[in-house]
Order: C-alpha cells, then sequence, then structure tokens
C-alpha cells in the first residue's frame, strides 16, 4: 500500500478503535512472539498468527545462515531466487533487511521491531475484499490528523485467516516437504505462499523496521490530514504489491524507481522464492 492509501485508511482506523476497543484478555495465556500486543484476536486467530510468524522466523532464517557468515556476507547473488529482485551490490542492504525480520519474529528479539497486531473486524476500510492486511507507516513520535505517539500496528484482514495463500504453513516434516514439492514444476508461486509471506510484507512497511534495518529516512510531504513526517519503512513501488512488481522494479528502466530493498514485496517474494527453491529443489517459480 502506498503512502497515501495508508494515510486515509489510518485515519478511518481511528474510529473503529473508538467504536471497538475490545482487546483479547487472553493473550498473556500464549507464548508471545514478536508482537507487542495482539489487539482485538480471538484466540483462533491469534494461534494462527503466531504459527506465521514461526514461518516467518524459518523463512527468514533460510538466507541468513549466508548473508552471515563468519561477518561476511556469502551469500551467491546469482541465485535465481536473489537474482529476481536484487542486484549484486544490494547484498548488505538485503541482508540487514532479513536480519531485523528475523528479529521481528524472534520472541527472544522482540524488542528490536515493535509493532502490535490488529485483527480487523469485517469491513472495515483497508480491508476490501480480497486484502489481507495493512500497516500503519508512522513513527513512534508521530503526532496528527488524529493519530497519537504509540508503538504502531499491522491490521491482518478477515481474509487472511480463510485464503489458502495465507492459511498455509511452511513444510516441516519429509511428509509435508513432500505434499508442498508435489507437482512443484507446475506450480505458481502463490501455490507455495504461507501466511509468513503476508507477515514478513507488512511488518517491513514499519518506521520501527527501517530503523532497525539501518534504512534512510524518507520524507512523506504533508497531506490534507496529515503534517509531513520523515519513515524509514518499505513501500509499494507503484502501489503494486505483487512479486512480479518486485522483479519489474529490480530490472526496469523506470525513472521513477526507489532502492529494490525499499520496496517490500521484493523482500518478501526473495524469502519464499529461496525457500522453495532450496526446500523443493526448484530452481525458477513461475509466477
Ligand atoms: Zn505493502
Amino acid at each position: 500500500m502506498k503512502i497515501s492509501q495508508f494515510l486515509s485508511v489510518s485515519l478511518s482506523l481511528v474510529g473503529v478503535a473508538r467504536a471497538a476497543p475490545a482487546r483479547a484478555k487472553d493473550h498473556e495465556t500464549l507464548q508471545r512472539r514478536g508482537p507487542k500486543e495482539y489487539l482485538d484476536c480471538s484466540p483462533e486467530q491469534q494461534a494462527a498468527l503466531q504459527a506465521a510468524l514461526e514461518d516467518m522466523f524459518r523463512i527468514t532464517d533460510k538466507p541468513l545462515q549466508e548473508f552471515f557468515v563468519d561477518g561476511i556476507n556469502s551469500f551467491d547473488p546469482n541465485k535465481l531466487a536473489y537474482a529476481h529482485y536484487f542486484r549484486n551490490e544490494d547484498r548488505d542492504m538485503v541482508a540487514a533487511a532479513f536480519k531485523a525480520l528475523h528479529d521481528a519474529a524472534n520472541p527472544a528479539m522482540s524488542l528490536a521491531v515493535s509493532y502490535n497486531i490488529q485483527c480487523a473486524a469485517e469491513g472495515i476500510a483497508g480491508c476490501a475484499s480480497g486484502d489481507l492486511a495493512f500497516t500503519q507507516p508512522f513513527p513512534e513520535d508521530f503526532v496528527g490528523g488524529g493519530e497519537i505517539a504509540g508503538v504502531r500496528k499491522v491490521v491482518v484482514c478477515p481474509a487472511f485467516f480463510t485464503e489458502s495463500r495465507t492459511t498455509r504453513r511452511l513444510p516441516e516434516t519429509q511428509e509435508e516437504i513432500d505434499a508442498y514439492c508435489q507437482f512443484k514444476e507446475s506450480k505458481r508461486f502463490n501455490e507455495f505462499e504461507t501466511g509468513a509471506h503476508t507477515l514478513l510484507h507488512e511488518i517491513s512497511h514499519l518506521d520501527s523496521f527501517g530503523l532497525a534495518a539501518g534504512y534512510p529516512a524518507r520524507n512523506q510531504p504533508a497531506g490534507l490530514h496529515f503534517p509531513t513526517f520523515d519513515y524509514h519503512g518499505t513501500d509499494d513501488w507503484h502501489q503494486i504489491s505483487t512479486p512480479g512488481n518486485g522483479r519489474i522494479l529490480k530490472s526496469g528502466n523506470a525513472g521513477d524507481k526507489i532502492e529494490t530493498w525499499e520496496n517490500a514485496e521484493s523482500l518478501a517474494a526473495f524469502s519464499l522464492e529461496y525457500w522453495v527453491a532450496t526446500v523443493c529443489g526448484l530452481e525458477d517459480v513461475p509466477l
């Protein structure tokens, strides 16, 4: 989602939060992983989100094992899963991004990237049909346009808990791997997707993620309802959040390009594609 969309979405969220301040009372009884708090989530929704975060921990761990080998970035940028989305010279920023994403899904590092996860009610702004999630990009100290300072939210839409691409889990046992990789030659990208992919994409939009990863500040001009602010999180280049758009960003000649690692889906798509390439022994994953 582009910043201007975030703004209108966040503005309407203020009303939603006031109208339905109910918070899951039992969130302390489940193991904490990643977010500071789950807001408005049922026990079943919270369990599904925690499972997706466990998968995000695993999917980010795989490239990290090569990004940091005795302090040296040993990742081969010619691997197709990487070369689809990034350039050779992007390796250190991508490594820093994955360190922060890995920390964001790690219960022991949950303060490194601070965020809450809110389970949205049916039909709120930002959760149109087919939408899975969105994220508040404001820095934590941002005040204005109805926003107060505080930990920002990844908001998960009802579809997250029903769509196959977000309810699917990463395989763990050999039996699960066999099922996941079955018919791999004819499978498309979204048939390998899991909830970890969507959470990774959204978490990278957080200002706290960009700060943890060492991203430079970018300025958001003032809008109708909001004063200007600097933010450090990722964007959705051309307001599109598809793997194909990430591949175009890497190789195209558009004049308005952002850095590859500043595009949320480039990080998310690489994480999934590298997992599939490694676990299923598949060189290319068609879109
Ligand atoms: Zn996005």
